[in-house]
């Protein structure tokens, strides 16, 4: 089957689907309701959004330099830093430091699941688990999210509680608040237990090597605090010059992610546990992580960055806000994507991943109506890149059979829909 006739079916399968588009529906809209709401009673974000586009232009023309930078001061302050030039590095890295037969914890990554690092670790008989409570429902059903904020927006809250009620074999109602307390008491152990925590990062400061990581529920605090490893994998775009570039971009992230005015948790990670608390003598690994392994991944973003057509891309903080705004995604959700959605995700699935024909199928999906581009908190421009994309793919002769076939109407008939339409 070609890419085309696979991509429609999916196209098919998720328009049949009604309860998933009502899940979806119901999500977005509240997220856009509140956004909009925290937007007008803090315009202050706004202005604080101005200046981090300000900030990505300059860090992703120094990209280089900041990555330096980046991986000097994490050494400095006791953690291992290394540059993965590609995802097949960061993997290697990864299983090294993890080894065999450990118990992983994890928080939500993008990073992660864009080189598919998961099954590499469990090749090695690791096991693996998702502590972010969408992560987990989508782990347990054995599917891929379908959203960069919230993975397991499709999935109506009937079908947690039965998956639930199978997992702890208790008749459990689909009520939100209990299902929660059940996935508490669920994930309560694996975080003690736990040998190796595995982390992305929403920033990370060039000048003192500290990672920033935002969230609500609570879980990457464990998951970067409890085991004797903490490693965390992030993208060179992570990396901002100065502590106040990495505040402003959470200050601004929870209000377009989530519609909320900041997030429950911003942990700030500079190096490993530590104390010097008897006689003066610093030792590594107190309450906290023993070993904090930093792993900066390239994997094409190098080259986005040297492209003038496509280095915007990089820009993005990954606050899912496009997304929500999305007409086609509010249709085909998850469908819309790889490992990255809608039409920044295209142009990231062409720069990240190996397979082209997913980025030809989301770059001629996107309508290039430009409502992301308004959304977005960087003002990225999606469909001008989406233009250039799609050039580079009908270069390499990854079109549509649809397209192609109008393409030759044009140039028949003057018509796309061919002779047929002179006769209407
Ligand atoms: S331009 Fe494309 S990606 Fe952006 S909102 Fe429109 S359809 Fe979605
Ligand atoms: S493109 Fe803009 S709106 Fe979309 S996830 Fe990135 S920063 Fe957010």
């Amino acid at each position: 089957m070609s890419w085309y006739s696979e991509y429609l079916r999916e196209i098919e399968s998720a328009i049949e689907d009604q309860r998933r588009r009502i899940a979806i529906w119901r999500a977005t809209s509240t997220i856009m309701k509140n956004k909009y709401n925290v937007l007008r009673s803090h315009p202050n974000i706004e202005t604080i959004a101005k200046r981090i586009r300000e900030v990505k232009i300059w860090s992703i023309d120094h990209l280089d330099e900041l990555v330096k930078r980046a991986k000097d001061a994490i050494e400095d302050s006791g953690g291992y830093a290394y540059i993965a030039r590609t995802s097949e590095e960061a993997i290697k890295i990864a299983c090294k430091i993890v080894g065999e037969g450990k118990l992983i914890i994890k928080s939500k990554s993008m990073t992660c699941s864009e080189i598919d690092l998961d099954e590499h670790l469990i090749k090695k008989n690791n096991i693996i688990v998702e502590t972010d409570l969408g992560e987990r429902i989508i782990q347990l059903r054995g599917e891929k999210p379908s959203h960069i904020v919230v993975p397991a927006v499709h999935v109506p809250k009937e079908d947690v509680a039965e998956l639930f009620s199978r997992i702890t074999g208790r008749k459990l109602p689909p009520d939100i608040y209990i299902l929660t307390q059940v996935a508490r008491e669920m994930l309560r152990k694996y975080f003690m237990e736990a040998d190796v925590g595995i982390s992305g990062a929403n920033a990370i400061v060039a000048e003192t090597g500290t990672i920033f990581i935002v969230e609500n529920e609570g879980n990457a605090r464990f998951v970067t605090n409890a085991p004797p490893v903490h490693i965390c994998i992030a993208g060179f775009e992570k990396i901002v010059p100065e502590m106040r570039d990495a505040c402003d971009i959470t200050t601004i992230l929870a209000p377009y992610a989530t519609g909320t005015v900041m997030p429950s948790y911003v942990s700030l990670i500079t190096g490993p546990s530590k104390t010097a608390d008897i006689e003066l003598t610093p030792v590594v690994g107190v309450h906290g992580p023993k070993e904090l392994h930093v792993i900066l991944l390239d994997n094409g973003r190098t080259k986005m960055a040297s492209d003038p057509q496509f280095k915007e891309a990089l820009y993005c903080i990954r606050c899912g806000s496009c997304m929500n705004e999305c007409p086609i995604y509010q249709v085909i959700d998850g469908t819309f994507g790889h490992k990255y959605f809608c039409g920044i995700g295209a142009i990231w699935t062409a720069f990240t991943s190996n397979d082209l024909s997913r980025a030809a199928a989301m770059a001629f999906t996107c309508t290039l109506c430009g409502r992301c581009t308004l959304a977005c908190p960087l003002e990225i421009n999606i469909p001008e890149m989406i233009i250039s994309l799609r050039r580079v793919l009908i270069g390499k002769n990854l079109i549509a059979s649809p397209h192609r076939t109008m393409v030759k109407n044009i140039i028949r008939f003057g018509d796309p829909h061919g002779a047929y339409q002179k006769y209407i």
